[in-house]
């Protein structure tokens, strides 16, 4: 090997800690142009395209800025007042702020609820959850996921198990009804008695609808189960209490904080504590027994040391929630997704459900002839992000008969009820093209195919390009959120 004087300090060449020290202090454009390039290039894209993605929103610039502060190098396994590293004075003060800001957003008793705020992300505040609360191969019922549910609520196929929470646990999904698209909780409360869950999620990525959190409740009683609300996709709409809130009737809330919440993306739990009920024989009080096994199994269990710059980003995020404008910003979510729908309706469009009260729709294409995943390319095309979606009813999830449409992130650029009414047309003019190619084809022909020829064809690629325009100049007039340059 040649000698490269790495262990002698006093053999380097002069300049070489200078150099090092100038990298470590220069502004990522001139530090690394791939990154910065790509990252320009995001930023180009998310301002000017439509972004209807349901779970996805603009963070604030306060919230990127604590993303991207000192704290992300902060070592500190363990919780505020017990850690294993020195040092963390401040980062306890943060995750303290951090928890008694997420009990505050939600109006909640710090006597008769606690929180976790070191998940990583929504999943792993899941899957701590049902290995805090439920034994391996413990039952749990969730929606299922071509329904409208999420991967983490028990995910299996006739032929493999998907999610590792079908894995490590015994699922059972429950469906929504195949014609009115609405949960069927009849048959959840037929099926509990059967399967006898130790714990039933109530908790969607793609349903429109309010829950039933009462009548689940109630199923859970009946069953001697666990109710947990993922509230992943309208955390921000209960905090703002345009939406009803889980946390009346559920023993534990798991949320992400980076969908309709607005915040980093990180996770949440938060469980109760304190008298659970009276034994009325004895008289003796009965506690809940949820805060240690959740904090154990948040760490040491699945993680290691908490995301501090993740925490401070959850916590400016809540500050923002608890403001009159956020709860006007999350009222006009509300009120620009029934505008959406009902300009689609207008337009001759199917929504699941005949509406929807939150921030997202779920459309079904079958009546219009076409399905999800190629709307869903043309749209892209026409610079309009969205993403195709199951439909109650469907045949094959490889095949969705749907797109989710959902407005929090347009709504925090300022799109009004009026402006969705474009946004509804745009929509329209990519799915008419979607029907013409389509139509042009070998009724056969497979998405590999359809892409394939959408690329392809000049023609096409005209008639993209003159929707993507318009798109483009109609979606540059709304400002963006976050930081200025990237
Ligand atoms: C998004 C989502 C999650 C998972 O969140 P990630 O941060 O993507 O891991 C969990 N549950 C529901 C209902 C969700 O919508």
């Amino acid at each position: 090997m040649a000698n490269t004087n790495i262990t002698n300090g006093q053999s380097d060449s002069k300049d070489i800690w200078e150099r090092h020290n100038k990298m470590m202090v220069e502004p990522l454009s001139e530090n690394d142009q791939e990154v910065y390039q790509i990252i320009k290039n995001e930023k180009k894209r998310q301002t000017c395209g439509l972004e209807l993605i349901a779970s996805e929103n603009f963070a604030s610039r306060a919230v990127l800025e604590a993303l991207g502060s000192c704290l992300n190098n902060k070592y500190s396994e363990g919780y505020p007042g017990q850690r294993y590293y020195g040092g963390t004075e401040f980062v306890d003060e943060l995750e303290r702020l951090c928890q008694k800001r997420a009990l505050e957003a939600y109006g909640l008793d710090p006597e008769k609820w606690g929180v976790n705020v070191q998940p990583y992300s929504g999943s792993p505040a899941n899957f701590a959850v049902y290995t805090a609360l439920v034994e391996p191969h413990g039952r749990i019922m969730g929606l299922d996921l071509p329904d409208g549910g999420h991967l983490t609520h028990g995910f299996m196929t006739d032929k493999k198990k998907i999610s590792a929470t079908s894995i490590f646990f015994e699922s059972m999904p429950y469906k929504v009804h195949p014609v009115t698209g609405y949960i069927d909780y009849d048959r959840l409360e037929e099926n509990a008695r059967l399967f006898h869950p130790k714990m039933i999620i109530a908790g969607v990525s793609c349903y429109s609808r309010n829950l039933d959190y009462a009548r689940m409740r109630k199923i859970a009683d009946e069953n001697g189960a666990y109710l947990l609300a993922d509230m992943a996709h309208i955390s921000g709409l209960v905090a703002a209490g345009v939406v009803p809130s889980p946390f009346e009737y559920c023993d534990i809330v798991s949320t992400t904080t980076h969908k309709t919440l607005r915040g980093c993306r990180a996770g949440v739990i938060f469980y109760r504590k304190g008298v659970k009920s009276v034994d009325p024989k004895s008289g003796k009080e009965i506690y809940y027994n949820l805060e240690g096994p959740i904090n154990q199994a948040v760490f040491p269990g699945l993680q290691g040391g908490p995301h501090n710059h993740a925490i401070a980003g959850i916590a400016v995020a809540l500050k923002q929630t608890m403001t009159p404008e956020f709860k006007r910003y999350q009222m006009q979510v509300v009120v620009n997704c029934k505008a959406l729908a009902a300009a689609l309706i207008e337009l001759g469009y199917k929504i699941v459900t005949g509406g929807s009260d939150n921030h997202l729709i779920l459309v079904d294409l079958r009546t219009k002839g076409t399905d999800g995943g190629r709307a869903e390319k043309v749209l892209e095309a026409c610079s309009v992000a969205c993403n195709k979606n199951t439909c109650p009813g469907d045949k094959s999830a490889l095949r969705p008969s749907g797109v989710r449409l959902g407005t929090p992130a347009l709504t925090s650029r300022g799109l009004m009820e009026e402006d969705f009414k474009k946004v509804a047309m745009f929509i329209h003019k990519g799915i008419e093209l979607t029907l013409e190619i389509q139509n042009s084809m070998n009724p056969k022909a497979t998405l590999k195919e359809f892409k394939e020829k959408l690329a392809g064809d000049e023609n096409y690629q005209i008639k993209v390009n003159q929707i993507k325009e318009e798109v483009e100049k109609f979606a540059r007039m709304f400002p963006m959120p976050g930081l200025t340059d990237i």
